[in-house]
């Protein structure tokens, strides 16, 4: 009988390059912490099956809320090209892209998104990074393809949170008070809140 999917030859060459592309993502994860720069995020842009950037969080860096691995990863590949439509790249992200970073990628035309950890696992680690899935699902109708990656991919990218990282959302925690961020963690597995960046 015909098999619609992929030869395991194939299947497992896609294993491959989806853990290295994960790999690096999650080392600049690392890194933002380790140089100060930001909260443990990482994000690679592949372009032709090479990777165009490698770049991670910066929010303390720049004193910048938006500069989430993401926004700053999507920012170099276009300097880089020298346009705005990134239709012919992948981006591979740490940990699930976040509201803000998921607007961005539709933005930029970038048509599939591979992630590590889920927002939750960064969630329970105390990060505002919660993403309701009726965002994914938008974005997933809008023809965006946005998958985890699997097996040890994805075991390294939430082994991220597992380590008790210095928050820098604290400050917002702070600021915007225990019970919304209570509020944020319950809205990750509920998709019928849509207001919490009001
Ligand atoms: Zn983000």
């Amino acid at each position: 009988m015909p098999s619609m999917e992929a030869p395991p030859q194939a299947a497992a060459q896609d294993r491959d390059s989806d853990y290295k592309l994960m790999k690096k993502a999650v080392d600049e994860a690392y890194r933002a912490v380790d140089s100060g720069d930001g909260g443990p995020f990482g994000a690679v842009i592949v372009r032709d099956g090479a990777v165009l950037v490698s770049c991670h969080n910066l929010v303390l860096k720049n004193t910048d809320p938006s500069a989430h691995a993401e926004v700053t990863a999507i920012r170099q590949a276009c300097k880089r090209l020298g346009k705005l439509d990134l239709s012919d790249c992948e981006i591979y992200s740490s940990c699930e892209p976040c509201a803000m970073c998921l607007g961005l990628i539709c933005a930029s035309k970038i048509k599939k998104v591979v992630y590590g950890a889920k927002a939750e696992a960064a969630v329970a680690a105390g990060f505002d990074a919660s993403v309701p899935d009726a965002f994914v699902e938008y974005y997933r109708k809008s023809g965006i393809e946005i998958r985890q990656v699997e097996g040890e991919a994805a075991r390294i990218a939430e082994k991220v949170f597992e380590k008790a990282w210095e928050i820098p959302d604290e400050a917002m925690r702070r600021r915007r008070g225990g019970e919304w961020f209570e509020k944020a963690k319950g809205m990750v597995k509920c998709s019928r809140f849509c207001c919490l960046w009001n």
